[in-house]
C-alpha cells in the first residue's frame, strides 16, 4: 500500500506545521520561529523551534526535527501513513492507494518486453548481417516469410515478433 506523492504534497501543503504543533505544544512567536518547551526530552526553558517559513521544527537541545509528518509520527508513535491519513481528513482529502503488487507486475511485464526486444534485436541481427547464416535466410525468404510478419522484412524486424506471437 502506497500513498501517491501527489497526495503526500497536496497534504502538505495544506496543513500549517505551527497550528499542527501548537495543538500539542504551547507555541510562543520570537523573530522568525515559534518556540515551545520540547515535548521529546525534558527541559525547562524552551529550545523547540518550529519555523513556518520552512514547514520544519527543529530541537536545539536534543535535535528532534522534521516536517510536520515526522512531528506527528513522533509524537504520537504512529506510521507515516498514519501521519498523512491523520492530516488529510480534517482537509477532505481523499487518499486513494497504490497497490506495490501492480507495481512489481507493471516492471515484470517491461522487463519481459525489454528482453523480447533484446532477442528480437539478436535473432535479426544474425539473421540478417551475419553472411554466416546467409542459407538460413534464403531458406526463410523461399517460405515467404515476410508475410508472415506483415512488414517489408522478413521474419524478425524489430518487435514485431510480438505481434506474431
Ligand atoms: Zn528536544
Amino acid at each position: 500500500m502506497r500513498i501517491p506523492e501527489s497526495t503526500i504534497q497536496q497534504v502538505l501543503h495544506g496543513s500549517n506545521i505551527i497550528d499542527v504543533v501548537g495543538q500539542y505544544v504551547t507555541l510562543r512567536a520570537k523573530g522568525k520561529n515559534h518556540w515551545g518547551v520540547c515535548p521529546f526530552h525534558s527541559e525547562k526553558t524552551p529550545s523547540f523551534s518550529v519555523n513556518e517559513d520552512k514547514q520544519i521544527f527543529h530541537c536545539f537541545g536534543c535535535h528532534a526535527g522534521g516536517n510536520v509528518f515526522k512531528f506527528l509520527m513522533e509524537y504520537k508513535r504512529i506510521s507515516y501513513v498514519e501521519a498523512i491519513q491523520e492530516l488529510a481528513a480534517p482537509l477532505g482529502i481523499q487518499i486513494r492507494y497504490e497497490e506495490k503488487a501492480d507495481e512489481k507486475e507493471t516492471s515484470e511485464l517491461d522487463e519481459l518486453l525489454d528482453l523480447n526486444e533484446e532477442v528480437c534485436t539478436l535473432f535479426s541481427t544474425e539473421l540478417f548481417e551475419n553472411t554466416a547464416n546467409k542459407h538460413a535466410l534464403e531458406y526463410l525468404t523461399k517460405r515467404n516469410l515476410k508475410e508472415v510478419s506483415g512488414s517489408g522484412m522478413p521474419l524478425l524486424t524489430g518487435c514485431s515478433c510480438i505481434t506474431i506471437c
